[in-house]
């Protein structure tokens, strides 16, 4: 039985978590939740899965929990709250496993908190790899503490290497749905709006994200993502588009065979991996290969989703280079939801945040939330 923290329980990757503990009740079993704001599912989640701790985003709305909680009369889960809240829950004495779903930079206290405890980690969180993946691998490598993706690219890299070894790795294709505005002609880019940006053809996510798909942010941030937690240089890693998102990505050898995993677009197959690694539990997750026809790849085009090649320089420097990639762009994507800036402006933002970063590498988490906050404040100097 393995006991599970779960942070950002009320997302749509802590959702999907508690279904799949659902339907594997002899494996898994809630131990913690940090629920973030969310008051109703996080009192639904208290009473469904009677976790031993509890944290919500503010002092306030812990206190609510704990009111409503005695008054359902449910005795013996503790509500803390904030980010040392969130740290409480990771580190629980009786957590067997963190699954780290918490979207920003706010989950990387307890995530790295939960690897220097020793706790295998099922990462969905992408900008804790791109801000601090080098404190988290290393970490993670001292401590030899697993961390399992669940972002569905860098879950299907992950299967795709136990194949081979490390040093036979030629090359790490990701797959890309080139997200709405793939055959869009670049003079159009400049008229694209955040109702069109916001519909994706092939995952439903959150704004961010969605955003970070059209402009293909998020498979920049991805690329820095791989070389963290694969160990390769940023040269070794390849984007493809493949607008049916079948192939999740693929893993090139040296000998010149490519591996590739396929599977249904649907988030609880990676997340049962990270949970289930190293074994591989049945489940009813299934793909129909018989009805697949078509498999369709082409490269990317960096001229009109410059946000790719923004990610590779800033994969290359490392560091507070990839802070600022991601902390530029969330403050870009939240102008653009605005209408404060145009589309473009998102990889334009970027770009000259990029330019005034120094070449540093933060040593710990105070250091990368420090270059996070002051990336962030040159980001919106730069905004209307
Ligand atoms: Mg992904």
């Amino acid at each position: 039985m393995k006991r599970l923290a779960i942070l950002g329980s009320t997302g749509s990757i802590g959702q999907s978590t508690l279904s799949i503990v659902e339907q594997f009740p002899e494996r898994y079993q809630v131990a913690a939740l940090a629920a973030g704001r969310n008051m109703n599912e996080a009192f639904a989640q208290a009473s469904r899965w009677r976790p031993r701790m509890i944290s919500l985003a503010t002092e306030e709305l812990a206190g609510e929990l704990a009111g409503r909680l005695r008054e359902a009369g449910i005795t013996g889960i503790e509500v803390v709250h904030g980010t040392a809240g969130t740290v409480a829950c990771a580190t629980l004495p009786d957590v067997d496993f963190v699954v780290s779903a918490i979207v920003g930079v706010a989950g990387l206290e307890a995530t790295h908190a939960a690897i220097l405890a020793g706790k295998p980690v099922g990462l969905a969180n992408k900008e804790c790899m791109v801000a601090a993946g080098e404190i988290l691998t290393r970490a993670a490598r001292e401590r030899k503490v697993p961390i399992l993706p669940i972002d569905s690219e860098h879950n299907a890299v992950h299967q795709c290497m136990r194949v081979g070894a490390h040093a036979e790795v030629k090359t790490i294709w990701l797959t890309a749905s080139g997200g709405p505005f793939r055959q869009l002609p670049l003079d159009q880019f400049a008229n694209i709006t955040p109702e069109q940006a916001l519909k994706h053809p092939t995952w439903v996510m959150g704004r961010r994200i969605t955003i970070d798909s059209a402009t293909m942010l998020n498979k920049g941030l991805e690329v820095v993502e791989a070389c963290r937690l694969f160990d390769v240089a940023p040269s070794q890693v390849r984007v493809t588009v493949h607008p049916q998102s079948t192939v999740h990505s693929l893993v090139e050898y040296v000998d010149g065979s490519i591996l590739a995993q396929i599977s249904v677009t649907d988030m609880r197959l990676p997340i049962l991996y990270a949970l289930a690694w190293p074994e591989r539990p049945a489940s009813k997750l299934t793909f129909d290969l018989a009805a697949l026809r078509h498999l369709d790849f082409e490269p990317p085009d960096f001229e009109r989703f410059p946000c790719l090649r923004l990610a590779f320089e800033a994969a290359e420097k490392g560091g507070a280079h990839c802070i600022a990639l991601n902390a530029a762009d969330e403050v870009a994507v939240e102008a653009f939801l605005d209408r404060r800036i145009p589309f473009m402006g998102i990889p334009r933002t970027i770009e000259e945040v990029l330019a005034t970063t120094p070449e540093a590498h933060p040593a710990t988490i105070a250091e990368v939330l420090a270059a996070d906050r002051e990336a962030r404040r040159r980001a919106r100097v730069l905004l209307p």
